[in-house]
């Protein structure tokens, strides 16, 4: 079906579902002005910090170009609110800039319809962008409100480095996701889940915030991403891997590379942070779904441990170029 023209559909699909001060949840004051003049108009709250960061995600890179759109929509934008939680920042707004091969009503509904939906759920409210015409792109920018900021570098020697929840599903979910693998009923739901539906962990960070000496959501993988807290921190990490929160679908695509795959594999937007000691007892009292992997130490690089013994994984997380 042939869509709409550039302004029709930036009214049709963006302007109309996102209007000025209409937040999801209610009215939003901090949107003057939102879509459809040569900027958004936007009033930070007071005595806060601003985080910004931006992802794009490119067709047949980042997902498969025939993917369906809703989740495509929905899955751009929680990767970006991922950014936001591994700051410890609070959603606020978003852009889009969006390159499409052509204008087409029956790509562009579902679209539309997964960013809004999503973007209600989270509480962040679309004022602006961009649409041109190219290969399928998608670019997301998020704004949230900072208060007390997780960053990579401030960990210590001794602090504890934990993991929340489960990982491995989303690189476990990859052959799956690409039509390459015939999974069970029980695996593509896990698959669709873990791809498509990341969690960005927002409320985790909120809880940690006070208590966590740095923090990042992992996209690229444990191994690589705890790297930059070590490195960013002068510091290096040792690992514990016995009790290592591997996924499920991770232990049922490949029981015996699960472990590695959890270690390495991307794209799961859990966090890893690192606690000081001396707050353990009150991460503890809060119950959280986190697991202890390790412990910060002097030494730079990252060593692992499984049953006693040194264990070294092959991979070292996924790297753009
Ligand atoms: P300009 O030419 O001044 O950059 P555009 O014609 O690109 O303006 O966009 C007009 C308005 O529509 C702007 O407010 C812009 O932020 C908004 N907009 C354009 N594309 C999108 C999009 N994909 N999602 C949300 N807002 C968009
Ligand atoms: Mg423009």
């Amino acid at each position: 079906m042939a869509g709409p023209g550039e302004f029709e559909l930036i009214r049709e699909y963006f302007s109309s579902r996102f209007q000025t001060g209409a937040r999801p949840g209610g009215v939003d004051s901090s949107v003057v002005l939102g879509i459809g003049d040569d900027c958004a108009l936007l009033s930070p709250p007071a005595g806060k910090l601003l985080a910004t960061s931006v992802d794009t995600l490119v067709a047949d890179v980042h997902f498969p170009a025939t993917a369906d759109p809703y989740r495509i929509a929905g899955r751009a934008l929680r990767v970006n609110l991922s950014d936001l939680a591994g700051m410890n920042a609070e959603p606020l707004w978003f852009t889009l800039a969006l390159t499409l091969p052509e204008s087409n009503a029956d790509w562009l509904e579902p679209f539309a319809r997964g960013l809004a939906e999503t973007a209600l759920s989270y509480g962040i409210t679309l004022v602006g962008g961009d649409t041109t015409k190219g290969p399928l792109s998608i670019t997301v920018q998020v704004t949230g409100s900072c208060q007390t900021p997780l960053r990579r570098d401030g960990a210590g020697a001794g602090d504890i480095v934990f993991v929340s929840n489960q990982l491995g599903a989303a690189a476990a979910a990859l052959p799956i996701v690409l039509g390459e693998y015939s999974p069970s009923e029980t695996q593509r739901q896990q698959a669709d889940t873990a791809y498509y539906f990341p969690e960005p962990q927002l409320q985790l960070a909120r809880a940690i915030g006070p208590y966590a000496s740095a923090a990042l959501d992992i996209s690229d993988g444990l191994l690589a991403d705890l790297g930059h807290i070590c490195e960013a921190s002068g510091l290096g990490a040792e690992l514990r891997l016995d009790n290592f929160p591997v996924a499920e679908l991770a232990r049922s695509m490949n029981a015996e590379n699960a472990l590695e795959t959890a270690l390495t594999g991307g794209d799961d937007y859990q966090l890893c942070f690192t606690v000081p000691e001396r707050h353990l007892d009150a991460i503890d009292k809060l119950q959280l779904p986190i697991t202890a992997i390790g412990r910060m130490c002097k030494e730079p690089g990252i060593r692992c441990q499984l049953n006693g013994k040194s264990w070294l994984p092959h991979g070292r997380g996924y790297q753009h170029f």
